[in-house]
């Protein structure tokens, strides 16, 4: 399986970080090492001083698909969850700077939790859900999916004009504002609507 992150996909996001407001969606991989067993804290990296949390709706794919077409996409995900795509924010920086690819800020050991997926007919609407993160039990970031610059089936069209997507990847759909560094000992909960979907400890 693959996991695809769509990046700058909320505008105050976006700005908060200093990146143009993508025209069309920008979106990078992480492998299959990057998610966090169950159960597993979240052990924090030795080659980065500033991990950030940046809390992600995630959608799970069910049909094999290639050049799908929008008005058909939403028959390409049935289940949704919440994850974190922590970046090492340092090493990122570093990578932007110079023009390299954010794999190692990006991409590392457990860098992809995920909950468990539950299907989307729970919720009343998809492109209208509230979603949040709490470090300590204090909330960092709230968002909501109808401010994503390209929804689901905008995102999942998109991509699929350059990869198969297969049964079982999963796509994170990009992160609201309010991202900021997490430190050893950390809580970490993850929420749709009000119901916690996913708990971890930083270790
Ligand atoms: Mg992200």
């Amino acid at each position: 399986m693959k996991i695809i992150c769509i990046g700058r996909n909320y505008v105050d996001h976006a700005k908060e970080l200093n990146n143009p407001v993508p025209t069309e969606p920008v979106f990078f991989l992480k492998p299959e090492t990057a998610l966090l067993p169950k159960k597993n804290p979240f052990v924090y990296p030795s080659f980065s001083k500033n991990v950030q949390h940046e809390v992600e709706i995630v959608i799970m794919i069910n049909r094999l698909g290639k050049h799908i077409e929008e008005k058909f996409a939403h028959k390409y995900y049935n289940e949704i969850g919440i994850g974190v795509d922590f970046t090492a924010r340092d090493l990122q920086q570093e990578c932007k700077e110079k023009g390299l690819p954010w794999e190692k800020a990006k991409a590392f050991d457990g860098s992809a939790p995920t909950s468990p997926f539950v299907t989307i007919d729970q919720f009343n609407d998809i492109n209208n859900l509230v979603f949040s993160i709490q470090l300590n039990g204090e909330t960092k970031q709230v968002g909501n999916t109808k401010d994503m610059l390209f929804n689901f089936d905008q995102i999942v069209a998109y991509v699929s004009k350059f990869f198969t997507l297969k049964i079982g990847d999963i796509i994170y759909t990009g992160t609201p504002a309010g991202v900021g560094p997490i430190k050893i000992h950390d809580k970490i909960d993850c929420f749709i609507e009000n119901k916690k979907m996913l708990g971890f400890n930083v270790k």
